[in-house]
């Protein structure tokens, strides 16, 4: 048996009315892309037997692997084993073994067993049970003729650890090749434009492919490549990369595998500097995404959600005569909210941000989006204007905020040396 291709189908109709984001596709994909198992569709179906029968039934001509997720719990919507189970002509049969793990399970947890968990017993005829080591319903893997079907839970604390330990290590011998993938971390030029540089390039290769895509504040180029092994696709990904360094978006790389968060954290390590940030409108995101990175403590001070003028003026000496005379929005006062900061926690880069992350609020001359982000380093400080745009929502004002303060730091201090 050769794995080629596979389909992803999530049960839930949690997932198809939008009351929770499909990660589990999201993240079985990069699993079986790292495998060298390609998809060309994935499908969400709601807790509906029939049309998950005659989903199941139709993607099953279409590939080798079909793997699904959810609907393997204890309760009445819960219909794939059973409908898996007849588009399969297989029987359900009660295991003694799962049925112990069940009860051991709730036993262990000194929770009682309700009755509808013995349902979860029950398994297709002739499948391999995947144990569920983190919680009650068993997964199956059911191998027919030339195909693969996987049954896996829906809880993606369930799912992961489950494909990880049992399924992987079953189906990794019927892949032989697998895929690696690159991203390389660009600023300063957009998509349009690398696509533009990188024309010639990307239209002739093959293995590893090179694909440009956008994230919140940057480019990014996704290399992939296909080998044998995984060392060396990461060496033709490498390969690929090095020429790429070699154009004209050379000067705008500024790391790889990395984000923007990352790559300042790092470039404070190396230099030894500590950060600290003066936050109004992004209320404390900035230093949130630092504190993401493991390993940040080596150079964050601290952060401040500076709101109010009140505390702009009286924690951070921002001049109160410049917040009379023109409000928070200014680029003086980010300014002095980033160096004000820099006094403060003794820090040697300072980001001071102030705006208008709406909805609401904004004027003609500064409309919803509108922003300054300063950075204080060295005894200089840099100011930017930004408009986020009036349609932008508040979330993405202030994580186009964030991305643009980690630009600009890393623009600082690679103009300090
Ligand atoms: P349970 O025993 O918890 O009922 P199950 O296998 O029946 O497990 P579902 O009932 O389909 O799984 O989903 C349980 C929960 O798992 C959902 O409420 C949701 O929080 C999460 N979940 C299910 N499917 C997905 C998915 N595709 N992506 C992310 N989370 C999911």
């Amino acid at each position: 048996m050769k794995l080629e291709r596979a389909e992803i189908l999530c049960v839930g109709t949690e997932i198809l009315i939008g009351d929770i984001i499909n990660t589990n596709a999201a993240w079985l994909s990069k699993e079986l892309s790292s495998l060298g198992i390609s998809q060309y569709h994935q499908a969400v179906i709601g807790d509906n037997s029939q049309r998950l029968a005659e989903t199941v039934s139709d993607t099953l001509k279409n590939c080798d692997l079909l793997v699904i997720t959810g609907g393997l719990g204890p309760t009445y919507d819960d219909i794939t084993k059973e409908t898996v189970a007849k588009v399969l002509n297989k029987n359900l049969v009660f295991d003694e073994d799962v049925y112990y793990d069940i009860k051991d399970f709730f036993r262990k947890r000194e929770r009682k067993m309700t009755e509808n968990n013995r349902k979860q017993a029950y398994i297709i005829e002739g499948a391999h049970i995947l144990k569920n080591d983190m919680g009650t319903a068993p997964g199956l893997l059911c191998e027919t003729g030339e195909k693969i079907v996987v049954l896996l839970p829906g809880p993606p604390s369930e799912l992961m650890p489950m494909w990880t330990n049992y399924v992987k290590p079953q189906i990794q011998k019927y892949c032989d090749k697998i895929f690696v993938s690159k991203n390389v971390n660009i600023v300063g030029i957009g998509e349009a434009a690398v696509a533009d540089v990188l024309d010639e390039m990307m239209k002739n290769a093959v293995n590893p492919t090179i694909a440009p895509y956008c994230k919140t504040g940057e480019t990014r180029l996704r290399v992939t490549a296909s080998a044998k092994t995984k060392e060396e696709a990461a060496a033709m990904c490498d390969e690929v990369i090095e020429e790429i360094k070699k154009t004209k978006i050379g000067e705008y790389i500024y790391g790889i595998d990395t984000d923007l968060a990352e790559a300042v954290v790092k470039e404070l390590t190396k230099r030894g500097l500590k950060i600290a940030t003066a936050e109004s409108c992004t209320g404390g995101l900035i230093a949130k995404m630092i504190t993401d990175v493991p390993g940040s403590s080596a150079v964050l001070e601290g952060g401040m959600v500076a709101y109010s003028n009140s505390v702009k003026y009286r924690a951070l000496n921002v001049s109160s005569s410049l917040l009379d005379r023109h409000g928070p929005y200014d680029h003086k006062v980010a300014v002095q909210m980033a160096e004000g900061i820099c006094r403060l926690m003794d820090a040697d880069v300072g980001i001071g941000v102030t705006g208008i992350a709406g909805p609401g609020g904004g004027t003609r001359e500064k409309p919803v989006g509108f922003v300054y982000i300063a950075v204080a380093y060295n005894k200089k400080s840099s100011v930017m204007k930004y408009k986020f745009g009036e349609k932008q929502s508040r979330d993405r004002i202030r994580e186009l905020t964030a991305a643009n303060a980690f630009i600009n730091v890393l623009e600082m201090l690679k103009n300090q040396k």
